[in-house]
């Protein structure tokens, strides 16, 4: 049997073979093997120069200065960095936190361990399709709040928020504000000053770079005192200590800058490909879309079927690669807790599939994808 079609590109994607190639460049002998922290010789400097050539690529994706970008092992670090890091600083005495139910656990379960060590947390119910209001935000502001962190785009949803607006009220008020956009990157623009961001996480895997890699923009002005998560040599600013991996920070910087070319024809392709595959889906009666209708990325569709058993729609489907929920949860049988936290009913949430293309999908694999989920629901519905 010939490999599940891939469409789910938001769980993690392939590095894109070009920027395999310059990571390939960076670790044997006849390569740019050096340590970059090495001062004395002319292998440090080239891997040196190496890495900050990546990071003059990731700061101007941002908009950001060089000096703002930490290299981190992937946006699950980057988070638990934005939070414990300003959080645990010595002198620090804001003891209130807000986020949204619907955060990746990396923010999620940093928080939790954050309430384990005296802080409180206001957990904001996003509306019915994920979106989190800057309302709300105002609303959950208090003297002693300290961080807001609200993602760009949901991982299971696909639906955006208003970052620029949530970051305005937070900059009004003196909160710092981080952005988790490890699904956003290179799909969406991001301007760190004009979005009012303070800190924002990025993960390589999700952009056609390698797993293991990511960074977290750190506004330089005003300077945010943190602690770091590693104690050490002192690298990143003493931010974030251990050798710097070459090969996978000149993947990061890479993969970017190839998502920043390519953004707006890649969205363009990305629309029709959607359009294409909702209009097998719309032949499905009783099919609901849990993803925001307006605000949400092409990328992503999270779809729920009435009346089919989730677990038996997956089986059934096997030769398409999705996700139920998120891949990070689907370990376990309980439904998403995105897709509750929205007020999916229990039912809809089991048999509720996240579809999710990329740079690699055909328009035939999509016309494969969309019969083959109307042809399985429309037998499983069968009496
Ligand atoms: C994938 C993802 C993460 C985790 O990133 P890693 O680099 O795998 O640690 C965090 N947040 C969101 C929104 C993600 O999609």
């Amino acid at each position: 049997m010939s490999d599940p079609v891939y469409l789910d590109y938001a769980a993690t994607t392939p590095t894109d073979p070009r920027v395999a190639h310059q990571m390939g460049a960076c670790l044997t002998v006849h390569g740019n093997f050096g340590n970059p922290a090495s001062r004395s010789h002319a292998f440090g400097w080239q891997a040196e120069e190496a890495v900050e050539s990546a990071r003059a690529q990731m700061a101007k994706a941002l908009h950001a200065d060089v000096r703002e970008i930490i290299w981190t092992s992937g946006a699950t670090e980057s988070d638990n960095l934005a939070l414990k890091g300003p959080a645990l600083a010595p002198g620090q005495t804001k003891r209130h936190i807000v986020t949204s139910a619907i955060e990746h656990k990396a923010v999620l379960d940093t928080c939790a361990y954050l309430e384990t060590q005296g802080f409180e947390v206001t957990y904001l119910t996003p509306d019915a399709h994920g979106r989190v209001e800057a309302s709300s935000v105002a609303q959950a502001l208090r003297e002693d709040t300290l961080i807001v962190s609200v993602m760009h785009v949901n991982n299971e949803l696909g639906t955006i928020n208003d970052v620029a607006a949530i970051g305005r009220i937070c900059r009004n008020k003196n909160v710092l504000f981080h952005v988790d956009a490890a699904q956003s990157f290179g799909k969406l623009e991001i301007n760190v000053e004009s979005m009012c961001i303070d800190m924002l996480s990025i993960s390589a895997h999700k952009i056609y770079g390698p797993k293991g890699v990511g960074c977290l923009y750190v506004r330089r002005e005003p300077p945010i005192k943190m602690t770091p998560l590693f104690h050490g040599g002192g690298h990143e600013m003493g931010l974030r200590s251990g050798t710097l991996a070459t090969h996978q920070v000149v993947g990061l910087g890479a993969a970017a800058e190839l998502m920043v070319a390519h953004m707006h024809e890649e969205q363009v392709r990305l629309s029709t490909l959607r359009q294409r595959f909702l209009r097998h889906i719309h032949q499905i009666p009783g099919c609901v879309e849990n993803s925001h209708p307006e605000h949400s990325l092409h990328a992503i569709v999270n779809l729920g079927f009435s009346g089919v058993d989730g677990e038996t729609l997956l089986l059934a489907l096997d030769d398409l690669a999705v996700s139920s929920g998120s891949a990070c949860t689907s370990a376990s049988v309980e439904p998403s807790y995105v897709l509750r936290a929205i007020g999916v009913p229990e039912e809809i949430a089991h048999a509720s599939l996240r579809f999710s293309f990329g740079r690699f999908t055909t328009e035939e694999e999509v016309d494969l994808a969309g019969r083959r989920v109307a042809e399985v629901v429309g037998r499983l519905r069968a009496p």
